[in-house]
């Protein structure tokens, strides 16, 4: 029986709005077709002369939303909670505070030059918005290796190389498949005139022998390398079923890179992930204010009145991009449909623990860039894509978000800082035997614990399909001058792209309300 989309999200849970895995969310965020059109984008220049509007929040939704009303001559105010913009979008280099809820106060101690992206890491080419704003406002990106080879994968206490996993797991397939075929057990499934056809593709798709057989492959590596002169290469054995499949956590790193938001070509902003929010705050800095979190959100005559830290704001209109579990708790006159939507959300709680080490993965082990997987608790060890052959880098030990179980990420972030980073450690040790010594400088940071972010983004059963359920619809919904925007008002959710995406949605309508004309 097929697998249908529909099937998939009920085994997901996401139906029955059970916690949900951010694999799974990768899965379904299908890149916005209409993201090509939006990089186009512009409000008429001139267009909103006279009018006001104050842009709740300074990550890339409020960013992309001041940088593109300000274009058309509205007067734009920011108001920003923090001592920086870029919200999620937050790269961590040398010597920063790090302050999560009711964890200890960390302090990063990075080299000069080193950063951790310790939230967004990388852009699909097919986000053609975000990456719109990067090229627009000279933002130079670099190569974000997203696959690797050469990298380990560590399950059921093994570890194998990545290359010898994904050829073997294909031989073994096509050799089930070719024995099916030749038993004539498919002969009722397959017609005819296709089974010869598909046992010859299997035959080469899956590199069989005359009999079926899939024996060993140079592509899945070599137990002697090849040289020159008198050193000819061997290749290593098949592995088995066990070692191929030692549990169902590790069917999502065989299908990783063809999710469609996974696929090379991956990029990263040079420098740090922040740099496109830095970029858009440079086009809008004067209008931006910081360190000022909103108290109130209250609706004036026909306009808006946002009480802050300091002080009041009135405009005309709103665009408010705070994250969902925020925006609940603070006073507001929306109506109690919206209320309860907001109380409705649930954003994922995940985890991303890094250290500074001198690169002895590329030195000693030959990996460049990519990520390791694991069954272990921290789920994935990212390589740095940039910087090869310098001395250091910064290794992502831990990126915890439910990539091989729903569960891990609950299981992780329950645990001490001190236990995260040693789990880390110890990951890393598996991969690289006797290495774990030289990891230094470790950080780690507990999503649901970041102050004015509160989780990675929205997921459950609102969320989590491309026919979004009744509470998206709520939360999209303007309350009179209010508008909203943010990556959980878009198909693209967990991405800057949709919230890019969705910035521009929130300011077609205040451009409606102001000009009492519909934006295409
Ligand atoms: C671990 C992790 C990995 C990710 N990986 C990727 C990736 O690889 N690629 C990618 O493109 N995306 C990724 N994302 C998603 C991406 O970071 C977000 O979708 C995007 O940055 C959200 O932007 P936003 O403007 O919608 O919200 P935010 O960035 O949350 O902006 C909201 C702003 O509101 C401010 N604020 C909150 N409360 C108040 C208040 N009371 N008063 C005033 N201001 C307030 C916040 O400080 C913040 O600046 C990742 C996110 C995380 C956390």
């Amino acid at each position: 029986m097929a697998l249908t989309r529909r099937m998939l999200l009920g085994e997901l849970g996401l139906l029955s709005g059970a916690g949900v895995s951010f694999a799974a969310m990768q899965m379904l965020g299908i890149a916005s077709p209409g993201s090509a059109k939006a990089a186009g984008f512009a409000l008429p220049p001139g267009s909103g002369a006279g009018k006001r509007v104050v842009v709740l929040g300074a990550g890339i939704a409020g960013l992309v939303a001041a940088y593109e009303l300000r274009r058309a001559g509205y007067a734009v105010t920011v108001i920003e909670a923090r001592q920086r913009v870029g919200g999620r979008a937050w790269t961590i280099r040398g010597n920063q505070q790090i302050d999560q809820i009711d964890r200890p106060v960390q302090r990063s101690n990075f080299s000069e030059g080193q950063y951790f992206n310790a939230g967004p890491a990388r852009l699909p080419s097919s986000h053609h918005l975000i990456l719109s704003y990067a090229e627009r406002l000279g933002v130079p990106l670099e190569v974000f290796v997203n696959s690797n080879q050469s990298a380990g994968w560590d399950f059921g206490g093994h570890v194998e190389p990545q290359r010898r996993m994904v050829n073997d797991v294909r031989g073994m397939i096509g050799e089930l498949l070719a024995k099916a075929i030749d038993g004539h057990s498919l002969d009722a499934a397959i017609p005819k005139d296709e089974i010869k056809l598909l046992r010859d593709f299997v035959r080469d798709y899956s590199g069989l022998d005359a009999k079926g057989k899939y024996g060993a492959t140079v592509s899945s590596g070599f137990a002697d390398w090849p040289g020159a002169y008198n050193h000819p290469p061997k290749a290593v054995g098949t592995l088995g079923f066990k070692q191929l499949v030692p549990s169902p956590a590790i069917a999502f790193p065989y299908f990783f890179e063809q999710i469609m938001d996974m696929q090379a070509t991956m990029l990263q902003p040079v420098g740090g992930m922040d740099r496109i929010a830095d970029a858009l705050y440079r086009e809008v800095a004067p209008s931006v204010v910081l360190d000022t979190p909103v108290n109130a959100i209250r609706r004036e005559g026909a306009g808006v009145r946002i009480e802050h830290k300091n002080g009041v704001v009135r405009a005309d209109y709103c665009v408010c991009t705070l994250p969902a579990p925020i925006l609940a708790r603070i006073p507001s006159d929306f109506s109690p449909a919206k209320k309860a939507a907001l109380k409705g959300v649930d954003y994922l709680k995940s985890a991303k623990v890094a250290f500074e080490a001198p690169r002895f993965w590329e030195r000693d082990d030959h990996v460049y860039g990519g990520l390791a997987w694991t069954d272990r608790l921290n789920e994935n060890v990212i390589y740095p894509s940039h910087g090869f052959h310098s001395a250091r880098g910064v290794i992502v030990g831990a990126y915890v978000a439910g990539w091989t179980h729903r569960d891990t990420p609950e299981a992780f972030v329950k645990l001490p800082i001190a236990e995260q980073i040693r789990i880390s450690a110890r990951s890393i040790e598996a991969l690289h035997p006797g290495k774990s010594t030289l990891l230094t400088s470790p950080v780690a940071v507990n999503w649901g614990q970041v102050p004015w972010s509160e989780g990675v983004g929205a997921i459950g059963r609102d969320f989590g399909e491309q026919k979004r359920g009744a509470a998206y619809d709520e939360l999209c919904r303007p309350e009179g001058p209010i508008t909203f925007a943010g990556e959980h008002l878009s198909y693209v959710g967990l991405w800057q792209e949709g919230s890019a995406l969705s910035a521009h949605e929130a300011i077609k309508l205040v451009q409606e309300m102001a000009t009492g004309q519909k934006v295409a």
